[in-house]
């Protein structure tokens, strides 16, 4: 079939056979089977045309176009005065950044990003994360508070 170079990511071959393509049913993805000409391993790559911003859906319903710098600026305002430096955070948001924009959505909730910052945060630093679930999680009791600090271990 049809030779399109993309490397294996097991022997690192530069040249696969394209077994199958497909596209998805939005008509802006192209799935490729491949399959390495030299280990024969098989894997898929996913082929998507870039036109379109990440668009965020606020809780209110409304839409924006998806801002680096306000989860940057969620994640310095959570960890103020924790001694972690600038870097980690915006590696941080690089990750978070890289992981929203490589799923398939285009859309993506905030609840969605509130979660991913609150799994990095929880790995980081507790004291950041229960700052940040505070302000994210909108309590509506000091009771719903504190049971949300009776899971943190
Ligand atoms: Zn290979």
């Amino acid at each position: 079939m049809q030779e399109v170079y993309m490397q294996c990511p097991f022997c690192f071959n530069i040249t696969t056979d394209v077994k199958d393509s497909r596209v998805s049913q939005d008509k802006e993805t192209v799935r490729r089977r491949r399959s390495c000409e030299s280990c024969k391993s098989k894997f898929t790559t996913y082929e998507k045309i870039q036109l379109r911003e990440l668009i965020v859906i606020k809780k209110s319903g409304a839409k924006k176009i998806f801002d680096r710098d306000k989860i940057y600026t969620s994640i310095a305002t959570a960890l103020r005065k924790r001694n972690v430096e600038e870097q980690q955070i915006n590696n941080i948001t690089d990750d978070i950044t890289r992981e929203l924009k490589s799923s398939t959505a285009t859309e993506i909730p905030t609840k969605k990003i509130g979660e991913l910052i609150m799994q990095k945060l929880e790995s980081i630093d507790q004291v950041a994360y229960i700052r940040f679930a505070s302000v994210y999680r909108d309590f509506n009791t000091a009771k719903d508070f504190a049971k949300f600090i009776g899971k943190i271990k």
